[in-house]
């Protein structure tokens, strides 16, 4: 199966998925438009957030970071006058160091990923949605100040706590990434027949997956499944809401399924969606799209099984197993 993934979202469905598919059957394409360097090191916050539930050492109760951290490099940096932008703790910041290290010597990131994952012990294959350079890019302006800057995301979200009006948001370096040979394997495989598209931020997380060289084009031959990280008008965590309307959409699931139209199979929104009415589901499943409702909201590992649950059912139903495609989903 395989899963296309930002950092919080799609984690949260992978934790439930990982109660019913072994790990080693989860290949998961990971966003790495928030990638940047901080203190020497790359931090690829996406792949590191995924790594960490894999390995056991995620805080499940951010959704980011590790269980247990330490920070003693991070303090030892601040008394000597040197902040940063995202603070790494320890054992995070041991991994960038690694994973540095390895691009440093001429592996390319899917190859420092899996040496990676396989010392902390990770049976999932996590892959980079590519090895080249694409960052995701805000230009806003401050509210205090009124003064206009084009910044790498994480400058938004994390040094200015997304406050910013946001003007205009751009993948740098898109058009020159390449899928990487490990994920065109992957989607060309016909026994991987299964795409999940997590619910993440469509504008970060997936969009940049999407716009990657050649990924729409493949994923047209696989059966997917997209669930919805809008409920009603609203994310239910993080800045989605602000970065879709900056990029001129609706805040509501009915706008996800949009982006998503050629290449899914069913759109999965929550049971407390009002704006996918009967009549906007109707457009979808005029041109083959199956609208489904679930209860998407995973406050714990229980609600994450559930949804996971539900969208196998949902694969299970739909596969007819004579095309790459879902045709006959009843
Ligand atoms: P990021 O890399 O941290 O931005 O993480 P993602 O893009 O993977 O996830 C952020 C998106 O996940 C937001 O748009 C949220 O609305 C959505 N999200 C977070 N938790 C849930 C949840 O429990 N259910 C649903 N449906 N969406 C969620």
């Amino acid at each position: 199966m395989i899963i296309l993934s930002g950092g919080t979202g799609t984690p949260k469905l992978i934790n439930g998925l990982r109660h019913l598919v072994p790990d080693e059957e989860l290949h998961i394409i990971v966003n790495t438009g928030e990638d940047f360097y901080e203190s020497g090191v790359l931090v690829t916050a996406d792949i590191d957030t995924l790594l960490y539930l894999f390995s056991g050492d995620l805080d499940t109760s951010k959704w980011w970071g590790v269980r247990n951290e330490t920070w003693h490099t991070y303090d030892h940096l601040k008394r000597l006058g040197y902040d940063e932008l995202l603070p790494l703790s320890d054992f995070d910041r041991a991994v960038n160091i690694l994973r540095t290290d390895l691009l440093n010597s001429g592996k390319t990131l899917t190859q420092a990923t899996e040496i990676i994952a396989g010392k902390l012990g990770v049976s999932a294959d996590i892959c980079p949605m590519t090895d080249g350079k694409v960052d995701t890019m805000i230009t806003m302006k401050d509210p205090e100040t009124g003064i206009v800057s084009r910044e790498h995301y994480q400058n938004f979200w994390v040094g200015k706590k997304g406050r910013p009006e946001i003007l205009k948001v751009e993948r740098e370096g898109a058009d020159q990434a390449d899928l990487t040979e490990k994920v065109r394997r992957l989607l060309e495989d016909p026994d991987e027949k299964y795409v999940i598209i997590g619910p993440s931020n469509p504008v970060t997380s997936i969009g940049p997956i999407l716009s990657v060289s050649g990924m729409r084009d493949l994923l047209k031959t696989k059966t997917v499944i997209a669930v919805s990280p809008i409920i009603g008008n609203e994310p239910v965590s993080g800045p989605a809401g602000k970065l879709m309307k900056a990029c001129g959409m609706d805040v509501s699931s009915v706008a996800v399924a949009e982006v998503y139209r050629d290449i899914i199979d069913i759109f999965v929104c929550d049971i407390r969606d009002s704006i996918m009415t009967p009549e906007e589901a109707s457009v979808f499943e005029k041109d083959g799209i199956c609208i489904e409702r679930y209860d998407t909201l995973m406050k714990s590992g229980k609600e994450s099984a559930e949804l996971a649950s539900f969208i196998l059912k949902l694969f299970d139903g739909c596969w007819n197993g004579k095309t790459n495609k879902c045709r006959n989903h009843s």
